[in-house]
């Protein structure tokens, strides 16, 4: 079965073999070691002035943000489950909420987030997803954040990047922390949390805002090449063990170039065979089609063709299915999708089987990378 869901991704090999070794004691120059190695290449990666792990899934990290980041009111965007979510943390902590609220294929209006901060003039913290991954949208985050910034540069922008950071440059400029996850992009199993943060941030963050999620307290460990409490060391070691596959195959650059590539492509193979693309801009982290038989090709592309594919959640369930493009995919395995659901057009009797969804992919996708 191949996993092409937009998260959890597969583990490669060298990975899994890498984090099979027998398990080290946290506390050690041993693991201290692998810790540096991993916390300068989580830097490099998020392009920021300092980072943090936690032993915690991707939602752990936006809470840790908004506990110790936030102080009075934090605006946030919801057009989908994430940035729902940041929402509800905001609440759940005990944060005042000014949320924009938005179809799940419309991303955030930077007229609209003006209005907000000229009506609240209490904003302190914006929470915004990269790549919103319900419904597969890309938010204008960068134009926001500038915008933000050149208003009142105190504002912090928490950017949660789960289905962004490994899949496009991402310009931080603006940014004052940047959050992923390790079963996303980085292909690694799920439970490691990862936050790029900006000097203003560090400077910010205050002291005993949580105990578990302190951000204070784990930058002073982590600049010491150790956590607050147990590392996820197992996962740390396949961090290392993700960066060397992905230098083997040309570094974050060539991620970047083969993720785009494969998503243009497997964006037109689709068109090319009567499909719409859900949202009104599409992330480069998966490619989201709404279509009334979504939940019908999902099952025959599971149960006939070997492929399990994501649907859509609340009012989008049974409505769109989505196809990941985050990691180091090999390009015949993408190839295989966008066949198969042509596939499975045929077997609704909605579109004799003729190969244009392989064609068009492979016209895109080499046309694309050899120019
Ligand atoms: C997967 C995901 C998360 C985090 O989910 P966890 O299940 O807590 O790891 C957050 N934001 C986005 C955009 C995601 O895709």
């Amino acid at each position: 079965m191949l996993l092409f869901t937009p998260g959890p991704t597969p583990v490669p090999e060298s990975v899994r073999q890498a984090m099979a070794t027998p398990t080290l004691h946290h506390r050690t120059p041993e693991f201290e070691a692998i810790f540096k190695e991993a916390r300068e290449r989580m830097m490099k990666l998020f392009g920021m002035d300092e980072c943090v792990m936690l032993a915690s899934s991707g939602t752990g990290a936006m809470q840790a943000c908004v506990m110790n980041l936030c102080t009075t009111k934090a605006l946030t965007i919801n057009s989908g489950k994430f940035g729902e979510r940041f929402g509800k943390i905001a609440t759940a902590v005990g944060k005042e909420l000014v949320e924009l609220k938005y179809e799940w294929d419309t991303p955030a209006s930077l007229d609209d987030v003006k209005q907000a901060l000229l009506d609240n003039p209490d904003i302190d913290t914006f929470c915004i997803q990269v790549s919103e991954s319900a419904g597969g949208l890309r938010h204008p985050v960068e134009a926001i954040a500038a915008y933000i910034k050149s208003v009142n540069p105190e504002i912090m922008v928490i950017a949660d990047g789960i289905t962004a950071v490994g899949v496009e440059p991402i310009d931080i400029t603006n940014i004052d922390a940047l959050v992923t996850g390790s079963q996303k992009a980085l292909m690694l199993p799920p439970g490691l949390a990862m936050i790029g943060l900006s000097s203003k941030a560090v400077e910010k963050i205050g002291k005993g805002q949580d105990y578990y999620f302190n951000l204070a307290s784990e930058i002073k460990n982590q600049q010491k090449n150790t956590t607050a409490y147990t590392a996820a060391t197992t996962l740390i070691i396949g961090l290392n063990a993700i960066f060397d596959e992905i230098e083997k195959t040309g570094g974050a650059e060539a991620l970047y170039a083969n993720t785009l590539a494969r998503a243009k492509a497997t964006q037109a193979a689709l068109e090319a065979i009567g499909f719409g693309v859900y949202p009104t801009t599409p992330a480069l982290s998966m490619t989201t089609i709404m279509d009334a038989d979504a939940e019908a090709i999902r099952k025959l592309l599971k149960n006939k063709y070997g492929v399990n594919m994501a649907g859509g959640q609340d009012h989008l369930k049974g409505k769109i299915f989505r196809i990941n493009q985050m990691g180091l995919i090999p390009v015949y395995e993408s190839a295989w999708v966008v066949n198969a659901v042509e596939l499975a057009l045929a077997d609704l009797g909605r579109r004799p089987f003729d190969g244009t969804a392989n064609r068009v992919f492979n016209e895109t996708y080499f046309k694309g990378s050899s120019e």
